[in-house]
């Protein structure tokens, strides 16, 4: 069998006035933040997603419910943790994750740093196996009216080496 299993994830959140805005583990000081269950983390969403779809381990709102009261407003730094233990159970480690967010304002490129630190220490991975890089969408869509944000995410898992 393939050693090597690829994955890809997405998600989106509807943005609103008032609200906290979490991306990648941080929080970002916004006028706007995500409307959802959890903390509306899309970027930590999308990767969780990216990872169990690798390992063929279906997706997000089959482990983690947005109808369960324990996963209200909880941190989505928590399903990240519990996603990688699924995935080690499994028999996987994380080869490396590259992730897209797609936001209008504000500007995150100063926030990637202390988001690749946070999740690569949640994931208990190195730094250099995690890339996150944003975008805006040109005023165009749901991002481009400042409706929504959104993630995407890819990985690559490779299976555990025995222990020699
Ligand atoms: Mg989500």
């Amino acid at each position: 069998m393939c050693p090597f299993r690829i994955g890809n994830g997405f998600d989106v959140h509807r943005l609103a006035d008032g609200r906290p805005l979490w991306l990648g583990g941080v929080h970002i000081p916004h006028r706007r933040g995500c409307v959802a269950h959890s903390d509306g983390d899309v970027l930590i969403h999308a990767i969780c997603d990216a990872l169990l779809g690798a390992a063929a381990l279906r997706d997000i709102g089959v482990h983690f419910p947005d109808t369960d009261k324990a996963y209200k407003d909880i941190d989505s730094k928590r399903l990240l943790e519990e996603t990688m233990r699924l995935v080690r159970n499994a028999g996987y480690e994380a080869g490396n994750v590259d992730t897209v967010v797609c936001l209008e304002e504000p500007k995150i490129k100063d926030y990637i740093p202390a988001m690749r630190a946070t999740l690569a220490q949640v994931m208990h991975i190195d730094v250099s196996q995690l890339s996150i890089k944003a975008t805006t969408c040109e005023q165009l869509g749901y991002v481009g009216r400042q409706e929504g944000v959104a993630a995407y995410a890819v990985t690559i898992l490779h299976r555990k080496l025995e222990d020699s």
